[in-house]
């Protein structure tokens, strides 16, 4: 811990944490020492964990990284994180995101951006970008984001750590400040496979408070990372082939490929369609679903209230106006009007329609296939301001992750080299529902 704490110190720059428990921390940290003396620690034992600003955990503040919340204090720990506690682990401080989850750059944050600390002028992905430069820059063992359209995977990819998005209803949703509720799962930063998975495995499984998530049992992922037999793995010509790829990227990718095709495996290019779709089914349904989800905050029930207002209808509006940040607004905007009367059928119900088409396609192809390859993301780590005044732009870089949300599959993005200015390429695998043991001892060979 006091290591740690040291490196949060020595790089506050980076401005990946919003806050540190520092006192808490070095507290349970005594604690469990005491408990490994008497033989009695849990799996998790010592293991020091950051985790995204849009986790509630009691007693402390979790403001989404937005000024709609500020100063709002948890009553209540989110399931992910208690299940970490209650094995040991030592929760070391909130890490910075953007807004709600919204963005692909962590720009959109009220406590300012994220440094990449590879290359200070370049971002660290988003939106939980404060959760990868957390374990990229050693100021914490593990940490937790949330992967909606590609939140963690896009951003360990920036940064050149694992980051894992395990099925949809894998890990308990309750305590999590919601985006999208029909896409938003927890995910897991590391350095190592076997740290991710041990993580996942702890924080996995049914939860009474969230009836969505399954009731399928969890397997002990950590413990059965060997992995010996030959598989047969899939790629699409679209992703290889788009225009968005940059060029080191498809050499890295299609190396792996060849890699696995040498050692025996099955590997095969197939066709997918309905990559162009994929983007905008997925903003289509966010943005509807985020447009309903954040429509609780309205100055009434939590953090920030606007003070300019004289009655019920200007403090809704007023309260609204000055909280939410721009990205926020336009997402809310885009939502209200994709559900509205004259357009929910245009738009919302014709999105849901493709959701389906998309992820029966995907289903069907991980029956025939045990994994789907393919790049994290078109591009490496871009500059500060590069795409800021051009949301499509933004929105382009999750071309790749959108689609293993839409279909709600696990996918996990793994190092794999480097480009010409030295940043990170990301190596997405991606498995059919539930395979998060399967995924792990793929990517522990692959890694
Ligand atoms: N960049 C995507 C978005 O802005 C993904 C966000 C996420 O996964 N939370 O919606």
């Amino acid at each position: 811990v006091t290591y740690y704490l040291n490196n949060i110190q020595t790089k506050a720059h980076l401005n990946a944490f919003v806050e540190v428990y520092a006192q808490s921390a070095l507290q349970q940290a005594e604690q469990i020492d005491e408990k490994i003396s008497k033989g009695k620690a849990g799996k998790l034992a010592g293991m020091v964990i950051g985790i995204k600003d849009v986790l509630n955990f009691s007693g402390h503040e979790s403001n989404a990284s937005s000024n709609i919340l500020k100063g709002y204090i948890s009553q209540y720990t989110s399931t992910a994180v208690q299940r970490l506690i209650n094995e040991d682990a030592i929760i070391i401080g909130r890490l910075n995101c953007d807004e709600f989850g919204m963005g692909s750059s962590n720009e959109n944050s009220a406590h300012g951006k994220v440094l990449n600390a590879l290359d200070e002028s370049r971002v660290p992905g988003g939106s939980s970008g404060g959760s990868a430069v957390a374990v990229q820059a050693n100021l914490c063992t593990v940490s937790l984001g949330t992967d909606t359209g590609g939140s963690v995977r896009q951003p360990a990819a920036f940064t050149g750590v694992i980051g894992m998005k395990p099925t949809y209803s894998r890990v308990s949703r309750w305590g999590l400040i919601a985006y999208a509720s029909s896409f938003d799962t927890i995910g897991v930063f590391s350095k190592t496979v076997k740290d991710n998975a041990l993580v996942m495995e702890v924080m996995a499984g049914h939860d009474e408070f969230d009836s969505t998530s399954s009731r399928k049992p969890v397997h002990h992922y950590s413990e059965l990372l060997h992995f010996e037999k030959k598989v047969k793995v899939a790629y699409f010509t679209e992703t290889l082939e788009s225009p968005a790829l940059q060029p080191e990227i498809k050499v890295q990718t299609e190396a792996i490929l060849e890699k696995l095709k040498a050692e025996g495996h099955e590997v095969k290019e197939v066709h997918f369609p309905l990559l162009k779709y994929t983007l905008p089914t997925y903003y289509i349904l966010t943005t509807a679903e985020a447009s309903s989800n954040l429509s609780r905050f309205d100055g009434v029930k939590y953090g920030y209230r606007s003070p300019n207002a004289h009655n019920l209808e200007s403090m809704y509006k007023l309260t609204r106006s000055e909280g939410f940040g721009e990205e926020v607004k336009r997402r809310i905007m885009l939502g209200t009007f994709v559900l509205s009367a004259s357009y929910y059928d245009a738009y919302f119900t014709k999105a849901q329609r493709v959701r389906r088409i998309i992820k029966d396609f995907t289903e069907n192809l991980l029956d025939d296939f045990d994994y789907l390859i393919m790049p994290t993301t078109p591009t490496t780590a871009f500059k500060f301001g590069e795409h800021s005044g051009d949301p499509v732009a933004m929105y382009l870089e999750d071309l790749f992750t959108v689609q293993a949300s839409v279909s709600g599959v696990p996918a996990i993005s793994l190092p794999n080299g480097k480009d010409q200015n030295g940043m990170p390429i990301g190596l997405q695998v991606i498995a059919n529902s539930y395979k998060e043991a399967e995924l792990y001892a793929f990517s522990n060979y692959l890694t």
